[in-house]
């Protein structure tokens, strides 16, 4: 049986380091989209809401609906609302990020019909990632628009595509000089001003200088942050384990799995895991890329990962059927677990199957 043990304290713990790191003045943002990266966000969000998060911030309308549906009660984000679900935004008390003149006009159009008034939305500008928002030159028109608007402007904010750069770097200085330039356009133009955000985790850790009055926090609430000198002061909240099916004694000259991918020079042994690549765990990590952690040792997958199952190589280790074997999380870092198959921690995390089960511990 496979199991992704939740440890709400490591959260806890890591929620606490990262206030430490941004000071009492400074808003915190729990990023839950993607069901808390591969987690479960409605336990995430309900303990970050518990220990007192200012925001949490989903990817889309339904994201957001779930976690309504479930008493989360604390202001949503939704990043990246598209022109569909608009129904939900407003039934739900979301709100949205408008990042287009498009996107503002689909919404006018629907507000109105619907006589729905002043509700929070928050502006995105682009500084240089090249994904959604404004420019800066199209703060003029957007002041008119704003100006006889029925929108209530909550937060004017833009995203980092170099966060974890270490300084000096010249795309972050760009990109936060033209921020610096959105703050100041809009600083004093509302008669409540609303809060302006530029930085994920790993800004956090790289330039506590730019936290300006909120910081959106995904991945360095769940244990990492993208440089293992970071990752030491966090703790890993996700912890994906797995049980051995069945052990097999295979002949020297004998192949594993599909496609003859791998031969026993010699004869040896082979656990078989009940999950596969439709669980998350890519075939980038099979044929020895990708090593599993089982009674205080590494073995290495073998063979091509299967859909539903895996193989790994226990000729020297001591271990029997029913044996708990770790993928990453409490003895194997998600980061390198995640790099030794050619990806990411965000990526790895959020890539786990919906098959898996979710349990979610006070300790470990
Ligand atoms: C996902 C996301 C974040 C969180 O980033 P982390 O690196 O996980 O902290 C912050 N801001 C935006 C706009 C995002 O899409």
């Amino acid at each position: 049986m496979n199991t992704l043990y939740i440890n709400l304290s490591h959260l806890e713990h890591n929620y606490h380091h990262i206030r430490s790191i941004i000071g009492s003045n400074v808003k915190l943002m729990g990023v839950v989209k993607a069901n808390a990266y591969g987690g479960s966000d409605v336990e995430i969000a309900a303990h970050l809401q518990k220990i007192g998060v200012d925001y949490l911030a989903v990817a889309t309308a339904q994201e957001g609906r779930q976690l309504r549906q479930n008493n989360i009660e604390v202001p949503i984000l939704v990043f990246y609302p598209q022109f569909v679900n608009l129904e939900t935004l407003f039934e739900f008390e979301l709100e949205p990020s408008i990042y287009s003149f498009s996107l503002w006009d689909h919404l006018i159009e629907w507000t109105g019909r619907k006589k729905i008034k002043n509700h929070p939305i928050h502006l995105k500008f682009n500084t240089g990632m090249n994904r959604l928002g404004f420019e800066l030159n199209q703060i003029t028109e957007l002041k008119e628009k704003l100006s006889n608007s029925v929108f209530d402007i909550r937060s004017i904010y833009s995203h980092l595509g170099y966060s974890q750069e270490s300084s000096p770097f010249d795309l972050i200085d760009r990109q936060t000089e033209k921020f610096k330039k959105v703050v100041e356009k809009f600083t004093d133009h509302f008669t409540e001003r609303p809060l302006f955000h530029l930085i994920n985790t790993s800004g956090v850790f790289n330039r506590p200088d730019l936290t300006f009055d909120m910081v959106r926090c995904g991945i360095g609430l769940y244990g990492y942050a993208n440089h293992s000198r970071w990752d030491q002061s966090l703790k890993s909240v996700m912890t994906l384990e797995s049980k051995i099916m069945q052990i097999r004694h295979v002949k020297k000259g004998e192949y594993i799995g599909y496609d003859k991918a791998y031969r026993y020079e010699k004869d040896g042994r082979i656990a078989i895991l009940p999950l596969g690549y439709a669980d998350g765990i890519s075939r980038h990590s099979g044929n020895q890329k990708n090593k599993v952690w089982i009674n205080g040792h590494l073995a290495p997958i073998i063979g091509n990962v299967c859909m539903d199952l895996l193989m790994i190589d226990v000729t020297h280790i001591d271990c029997q059927e029913q044996d708990t074997v770790e993928f990453f999380g409490t003895h194997q870092s998600t980061s390198l677990f995640a790099e030794n198959s050619g990806i990411i921690s965000y990526e790895q995390l959020s890539n786990i199957g919906s098959r898996i089960k979710r349990k979610v511990i006070d300790h470990l």
